[in-house]
């Protein structure tokens, strides 16, 4: 298990303070604070090596491709990829996402055919889709929750038919915390011949993902839901769909060659990358990666189930607390979405805010799931490597307090 106190000294904001309190911040799964070791290799990177990457015949420009194409190979030994070739770099999960959307229904996709979604996507993953359905009439299919927070597996089978194309669902909810089966979703869909795209902007944060073993045919990520920096994210794709989907943009980077008449693109991954990539930001996100496998990432995921068990312990106690979705941590992510009485969750975050607790309130970019609850909103403390005990404790005093003020 890792230092705890080693660890925060390691993120400088972690000891700033907010209104003349020590700052709690319990909002890592909108994003994570930074460690040193981002900060300067980017800083660094800026001051001393800063130049266009692949097409330079200068020194700096050599310097920096190799640092951006180590980042790439940084990716696919964290993700456990068959090749670098499989690792496209994006702005996010996001865009990593409308990217597969658009190039996966461009090839393979014709009116009436489905793509089927869970109902606890992030809205990434279903207005992408949408665009799709306006712009070609595919249909979208909805994987069901239990009461529980759980898919409805059994329902999920039954959504299969002859026009399904794809399955897209998210593996760890962003509001929820329920951690899907999706090695059993990806089973399934391979059993019908179906590819599958992984949501893993929740979950390759807090424990580890492999390429190789979840089978999937997609997965995405943002780098700065762990730790590395904003504007900077991964499309995983096995190398043999990649190589059949059509490029998603077009500019420089990734061509091969260019006449008025004719474009040879570029092989994979440039084939999906048009245009100067963040090549300080890969750098950045490469250290990060570096950093959570040095800590080691099964002792992470232990350590924040620890402390989501502690957690959920401490506020099912409080009066009034409803927590939404999975009660055993075991099946959990380090997130928590909770209402107290009848407390608008605004004024929850807005007066934790005030102790210098910072939670998130509101929708999450997950409004059919708030549907599904019968809720507009929730509050949400989600949980990172470097938060502690006191931190959690911090938490349940502040939730007491403002209930005491209703
Ligand atoms: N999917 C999930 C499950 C998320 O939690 C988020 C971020 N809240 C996203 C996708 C979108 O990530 P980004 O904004 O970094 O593209």
């Amino acid at each position: 298990m890792y230092d705890i106190s080693k660890v925060r000294e390691e993120f400088p904001i972690l000891g700033r303070e907010v209104y003349n309190k020590p700052l709690v911040y319990l909002d890592n799964a909108a994003t994570t604070q930074k460690p040193r070791v981002v900060i300067e290799a980017m800083t660094d990177e800026y001051y001393n090596v800063n130049a266009n990457v692949h097409r330079g015949v200068h020194y700096l420009s050599q310097q920096a491709t190799d640092l951006h194409e180590q980042a790439r190979e940084t990716v696919r030994r964290f993700i456990n990829a068959r090749s670098a070739s499989e690792v496209i770099f994006t702005r996010g999960t996001t865009e990593s996402a409308n990217l597969v959307v658009s190039s996966f229904s461009d090839a393979f996709m014709e009116e009436g055919d489905e793509v089927i979604l869970s109902v606890m996507e992030h809205h990434s993953n279903i207005v992408p889709w949408q665009l799709q359905a306006a712009k070609k009439g595919i249909a979208l299919k909805v994987i069901p929750m239990h009461d529980d927070g759980t898919l409805d597996m059994e329902a999920y089978e039954k959504l299969f038919s002859d026009r399904t194309k794809i399955v897209s669902v998210t593996h760890v909810s962003n509001v929820l915390g329920t951690i899907n089966p999706v090695k059993e979703i990806i089973r399934i869909a391979h059993e019908h011949g179906v590819p599958v795209m992984i949501d893993g902007a929740q979950s390759t944060p807090h424990f580890k993902v492999d390429m190789q073993e979840l089978d999937c045919d997609f997965f995405t990520f943002s780098g700065h839901k762990i730790y590395g920096p904003t504007g900077i994210g991964v499309l995983y794709g096995k190398e043999d769909w990649l190589d059949r989907l059509p490029p998603y943009q077009g500019g420089g980077e990734m061509i091969e060659s260019v006449t008025f008449e004719k474009t040879v693109f570029e092989r994979l991954p440039f084939k999906f990358e048009a245009g100067t990539p963040d090549y300080v930001a890969t750098h950045g996100l490469a250290k990060a990666l570096e950093y959570v496998t040095s800590l080691g990432m099964d002792n992470i995921a232990k350590y924040e189930q620890e402390l989501t068990r502690y957690a959920m312990e401490r506020m099912n106690a409080i009066e009034g607390m409803k927590i939404f979705g999975v009660k055993d941590a075991a099946m959990k992510d380090a997130v928590i979405s909770f209402q107290v009485g009848d407390i608008h969750h605004l004024d929850m975050g807005t007066l934790l805010d005030r102790l210098g607790i910072a939670i998130r309130t509101g929708h999450h970019c997950a409004q059919p799931l708030m549907e599904r609850l019968g809720v507009n909103g929730t509050a949400r403390a989600s949980f990172a490597l470097y938060n502690t005990r006191e931190e959690v404790d911090a938490l349940v005093t502040g939730i007491e307090r403002v209930a005491r003020m209703f």
